[in-house]
């Protein structure tokens, strides 16, 4: 894989990353003991019951948007990860180069199309 291909996945990994960090804070809070856990925090809206009703709501879905930010922060530090230690682009299953297609449509990819397809006709 070139050079001046990674690095372009890198700084778009980067700028993601950032992103998503930022996202993340304004609803949640790193954990202080687990950088790659971010607590949400809870909103306060009022007292009312209806202000509380509001909360809980708003709390639930923030929650799962961590789950799904943290999730996608998980991936790109990893493939950040692939980048530093030169395994980037490669098919964890088979070695195999990953398609420049695919790392573009999903940079994060650590499995090439082909075992993808056959892991998903497996069900796993
Ligand atoms: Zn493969």
């Amino acid at each position: 894989m070139e050079k001046e291909f990674i690095k372009k996945i890198e700084k778009e990994l980067k700028q993601k990353k950032a992103k998503i960090e930022k996202e993340l804070l304004e609803f949640a809070q790193k954990n202080a003991h687990n950088k790659n856990n971010y607590q949400t925090k809870f909103p306060n809206i009022g007292d009312e019951a209806e202000e509380n009703a509001k909360e809980i709501d708003e709390f639930s879905t923030n929650l799962g948007l961590k789950e799904i930010l943290e999730k996608d922060l998980r991936d790109i530090k990893d493939a950040l990860k692939r980048i530093k230690n030169g395994t980037y682009g490669k098919c964890k299953y088979c070695g195999k180069e990953i398609s420049k297609e695919r790392l573009l449509a999903r940079p994060v990819s650590s499995a090439c199309i082909e075992c993808k397809r056959k892991l998903q006709r497996q069900g796993l």
